[in-house]
């Protein structure tokens, strides 16, 4: 009998009867004598749904007091959820209890719509669990030292059912979901992607900090932090299939970095289409400059990612960033009024249609020439890059937006990563 944790996101809750085969799954773990607790998502659509709705009313959504409504608003779709799939558990015969966020408590910080877990307190939870309930909570959401909801942050289930699992040192965090595991890239985008059986936690981190939405960043890092053993598997398979199959499929995210070194020298591609990219054309090139522009651009609480500076000409040079792509517009803004004016730069040029490719593996750090195969591959599909980053286990190029699927594949095949098709 060990204590485990299952996480079933959007699609997999979507409807009455999804809902009632998740029951009908986690009722046949509870049967075979383990201790349970699910955090589920909101239904699928429903955070959007709802997210549309607040901007209906206030469509710029910037300050605290309007993001702590949103999180109070966002926070909704999981407690619907929570209470469902309790009400089916128990129609199932499975006694079953939920509880949102702020009942656990589950206590963040307050940046709302991106708080951060400080606490869980397990003490209610394994009061139900030792009285033979299956425990349902909330994903997603928190409370802060306020006493209002927080959010965690878009695909912010994961995270809370990790988090949970590291609280309680759950033998194991399931992560449910409607794909059969990881892939060696999203496989709606190229289908010869395979599902990787296992991946390390450092190929996961960069993955999953480079887009791919499969697993959410904070989620990986709590594993990393506490060691919690985690699965990604399908909740499309039959509900009634053996556990010990159940337990061994999809994609184990693994700590031994040893397993891997024989592998691929690139595991997989990741890609983001949430960017944007802004260039401060001419700027004098003079000590100082960069921190006049980030430091604005920091001030103003926004992330900033990939950047670089040109070499100088005639003492003036083009310094170019990406940041997210809901921070565009802001950040074009807080540019205009303020650094162009601080610098002396010529001009802002903007630019929201573009993307971020990358390949990660940690075979890389013992290959030379990844990063240029990589160039070359984009090159002979006539992609032009416009920006790289890279670090020992990725490289990552900035591309037009339009080149963003065609890139993907390119690599894809370029470094192996194609199923093999089944008329060979
Ligand atoms: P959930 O609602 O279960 O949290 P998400 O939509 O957040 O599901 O994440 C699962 C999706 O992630 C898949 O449907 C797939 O399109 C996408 N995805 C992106 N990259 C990958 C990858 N490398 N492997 C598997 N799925 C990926
Ligand atoms: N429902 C939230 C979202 O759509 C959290 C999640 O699904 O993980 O982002
Ligand atoms: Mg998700």
């Amino acid at each position: 009998m060990a204590l485990i944790v299952h996480k079933y996101g959007g699609t997999s809750m979507g409807s009455p009867e999804r809902i009632r085969n998740v029951a009908k799954r986690v009722a046949k773990w509870a049967r075979a004598g383990h201790q349970l607790v699910v955090v589920p998502s909101a239904m699928s659509g429903e955070t959007n749904r709802l997210l549309g709705l607040a901007k209906e009313l206030q469509p710029a959504l910037v300050d605290d007091a309007a993001l702590r409504e949103l999180d109070m608003i966002a926070a909704t779709g999981e407690q619907v959820s929570v209470g469902l799939l309790a009400l089916a558990l128990q129609a199932e015969g499975q006694p079953a209890v939920s509880y949102s966020g702020w009942q656990v408590p589950i206590t963040t910080d307050s940046a709302y719509t991106k708080a951060r877990i400080a606490s869980i307190d397990d003490q209610r939870v394994r009061a139900d669990l030792s009285a033979g309930r299956v425990v349902v909570i909330t994903g997603f959401q928190g409370v802060d030292a306020l006493g209002s909801v927080t959010t965690l942050g878009r695909g912010g289930s994961d995270t809370s059912a990790v988090a949970v699992a590291a609280a309680m040192q759950a033998a194991e965090c399931l992560i449910y979901t409607d794909v059969d595991g990881v892939y060696t890239t999203d496989p709606r985008v190229v289908p010869e992607a395979k599902r990787l059986g296992t991946i390390s936690f450092e190929e996961m981190l960069e993955m999953a900090s480079l887009g791919s939405k499969v697993l959410q960043i904070r989620s990986v890092e709590f594993a990393g932090k506490y060691r919690v053993k985690l699965r990604v598997l399908s909740s499309f398979t039959p509900w009634d299939i053996a556990i010990d199959e159940e337990a061994q499929s999809g994609t184990l995210i693994t700590f031994e970095e040893d397993e891997k070194m024989e592998q691929a020298v690139v595991s997989g591609i990741a890609f983001n289409r949430d960017e944007a990219k802004i260039t401060v054309v001419g700027v004098p090139d003079t000590p100082g400059i960069a921190f006049k522009i980030l430091g604005a651009v920091a001030a103003a609480n926004i992330d900033v990612d990939v950047i670089v500076q040109n070499m100088s000409h005639d003492g003036r040079t083009d310094f170019s960033f990406t940041v997210h792509r809901n921070d565009y517009a802001r950040t074009m803004a807080l540019l205009k009024s303020d650094v162009l004016q601080l610098t002396g730069a010529a001009d802002l040029i903007g630019d929201a249609k573009i993307c971020k490719v990358s390949i990660v593996g940690i075979g890389m750090k013992s290959h030379v020439g990844v990063a240029s195969t990589m160039f070359r591959t984009l090159s002979e599909e006539g992609i032009n890059i416009q920006m790289i980053t890279t670090s020992e286990i990725k490289t990552s190029v900035v591309i037009d937006e339009k080149y963003m699927e065609l890139a993907v594949r390119a690599l894809h095949r370029a470094f192996g990563l194609d199923a093999p098709s089944d008329a060979a």
